[in-house]
């Protein structure tokens, strides 16, 4: 059974309107595409949702909801950042639209020593990613990859989400470890401390397909050590694909079945209208 909660639309950053890329999803299988546009910041950015443009983009997805039905359920959702210090899904900015689920990510890092500079993503471009590294933690990339699980595991703690994005994102510029090894006791210790918060969280993290199909890493968010982690602590798991464009809605879903499997899943969680469901894959 195919679904699918990481879905953009042209309302953010998007290549497409929501229109083709359910009418994709629906020549392709799929049994629920969630919607999850990148809500919008407290500042302007060029990737995320207007605010404005909120009630036109529930009207849109509820009306291709109604076109797909029953074939293909269509969700409503948002991928909500977490920046420390400034914002998160538990600030309930989005609770007035009837968000059938939402997403809780991590792309921003604010580290103190950058001052007034604006906050940056871990996700942009290379240069922006080294940058970051250069400047803001003194070259020391193993500190940035410390800063964000510790927003990531508060983000989890703080909670008010059902999804959490691409766990280890930090390894999206960090092509082979070639800007900080991730073998080291300080990477695990880091990635332990948001590992440890999912447990009886009741949230569902998504094994994330799309840093693999844009050849940015080898493997599906997360690494399949931290699948195994997931596991032994009984956290749910989902496979989504961040799909920007048609194209992508399927790329290298096997592969993210494949590290659930691994790590010992038999099971994928999905987020449906009516509740949870189990989707076995052994
Ligand atoms: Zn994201
Ligand atoms: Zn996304």
């Amino acid at each position: 059974m195919l679904t699918n909660h990481h879905t953009h639309c042209n309302f953010c950053d998007g290549k497409v309107p929501a229109a083709a890329m359910a009418d994709a999803a629906m020549d392709l299988g799929f049994k629920v595409l969630g919607f999850s546009s990148h809500a919008p910041l407290p500042f302007a950015t060029d990737w995320t949702m207007n605010r404005a443009d909120l009630p036109a983009y529930v009207e849109t997805i509820r009306a291709i909801g109604r076109k797909h039905a029953p074939g293909m359920e269509v969700l409503l959702g948002l991928e909500i950042d977490y920046i420390a210090g400034l914002c998160g899904p538990a600030d309930g900015r989005f609770d007035a639209f009837g968000l059938d689920y939402s997403i809780g990510s991590v792309h921003h890092v604010a580290p103190a020593s950058l001052g007034d500079d604006p906050l940056s993503t871990v996700d942009g471009p290379q240069e922006g990613y080294d940058a970051l590294i250069a400047r803001g933690y003194g070259g020391d990339g193993l500190a940035l990859a410390e800063d964000y699980y510790a927003a990531l595991a508060t983000c989890v703690k703080v909670g008010g989400f059902d999804i959490l994005g691409h766990f280890d994102l930090i390894r999206k510029n960090n092509f082979r470890g070639s800007r900080f090894r991730l073998d080291v006791p300080r990477y695990r210790d880091a990635v332990m401390g948001a590992v440890d918060a999912l447990e009886g969280s009741g949230i569902i993290v998504e094994i994330n397909t799309g840093g693999m199909a844009r050849g940015k890493t080898d493997s599906p968010y997360p690494e399949i050590w931290i699948l195994r982690e997931l596991r032994a602590r009984d956290v749910a798991v989902c496979v989504n694909s961040d799909a920007h464009s048609p194209a992508h809605l399927l790329a290298c879903q096997e592969a993210g079945l494949e590290s659930a499997m691994a790590a010992g899943y038999r099971e994928l969680v999905a987020i449906t209208r009516a509740g949870r469901i189990s989707i076995p894959i052994a």
